[in-house]
């Protein structure tokens, strides 16, 4: 059978790219391989009407009703490649199976790679987290940090004040000029030169070289991230060069380079949230559908 469109990715933004196209009674598939990049978080903050709601409530939700729809067929699985064909797109499946659309939507997302320090990655989402709108408000403005990693840290040590008192970890790479420091000083900034060599404690306390620890509420980082699937390397899409990683060049209709593949979400974003890509998807949807009629 040929869909009208595959969605590669079926997370927030898939889903409501999938369900544009199932209201037009469209016959769409949506594969998704079920690592959604908030799976680390308790509560997903932000999107209207499921404030504070664990973000897999939010997608199991979204799914039951996208399937309510006759239209709509769902594989829990991961697309190796795509490739284009001669009535639209062949996507293979890891571990066999390939289906064709007229269509395709990359939804596929990005992978945080978080810097290599003992004890992170276990606090990611609970006590260590990227984005304060998410996650900021729930620290009653008590003991900060922001960990210097990418070109990003003077920005994030300016912003995260707004939460609660600041400590900057430079891990003794990243050195404000003066300019930056006196700007910092006057946000209440601390700064410790001194490198974490870990993070440990029920929150996130700070090991540092010397031997001295600082204890602190959460800490804030901005880590570098990757497309999550090679599907979007591989289709040749032109890519965009983010704060934080690589993201899928899209026009105002989210359709990329490549003719008739869209895309939504984080992977075609250079920063996301539940809304954006919620928004994206709806937008690519309805171009998806349009384009399907006029071209
Ligand atoms: C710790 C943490 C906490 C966060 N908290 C919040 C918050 O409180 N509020 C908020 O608005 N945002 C939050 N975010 C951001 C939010 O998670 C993302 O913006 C959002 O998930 C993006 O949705 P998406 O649909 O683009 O991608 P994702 O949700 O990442 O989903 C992509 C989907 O595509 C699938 N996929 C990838 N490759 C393939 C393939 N080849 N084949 C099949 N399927 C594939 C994945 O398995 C996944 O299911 C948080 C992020 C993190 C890291």
């Amino acid at each position: 059978m040929l869909h009208d469109a595959i969605i590669i990715g079926g997370s927030y933004g898939g889903m409501a790219a999938a369900l544009q196209l199932a209201r037009a009674r469209r016959q769409v598939l949506v594969v998704d391989a079920g690592h959604r990049r908030n799976r680390f978080a308790k509560h997903s903050h932000g999107f209207l009407t499921r404030d504070g709601e664990p973000p897999g409530a939010i997608a199991e939700c979204a799914r039951e009703q996208l399937l309510k729809y006759p239209t709509v067929t769902w594989i829990e699985g991961t697309v190796g490649s795509a490739v284009a064909a001669e009535d639209g797109f062949q996507v293979l499946l890891e571990g066999g199976g390939q289906h064709g659309g007229r269509r395709l939507v990359l939804a596929t997302g990005v992978t945080d790679e978080l810097p290599d320090l003992p004890g992170l990655r276990e606090r990611w989402g609970a006590s260590v987290f990227l984005c304060p709108y998410c996650d900021g408000y729930e620290l009653e403005r008590g003991r900060l940090g922001v960990l210097a990693t990418g070109a990003f840290w003077f920005h994030q040590a300016m912003l995260i004040p707004e939460w609660g008192h600041t400590t900057l970890f430079t891990q003794g790479i990243h050195h404000p000029d003066a300019e930056q420091r006196a700007a910092l000083a006057a946000r209440g900034v601390s700064i410790e030169e001194m490198p974490v060599i870990a993070v440990d404690g029920a929150r996130a306390m700070m090991r540092l070289e010397d031997g001295r620890s600082i204890p602190l509420d959460g800490l804030f980082l901005v880590p570098r991230t990757r497309f999550s699937s090679a599907v979007v390397e591989g289709l040749g899409c032109v890519l965009e060069d983010g704060p934080m990683g690589p993201f899928i060049w899209t026009d105002a209709r989210r359709g990329t380079s490549v003719p008739g593949v869209f895309a939504c979400g984080d992977a075609a974003r250079a920063a996301g949230s539940v809304s954006l890509a919620v928004g994206d998807g709806a937008l690519a949807g309805t171009a998806v559908h349009q384009s399907l009629i006029f071209g």
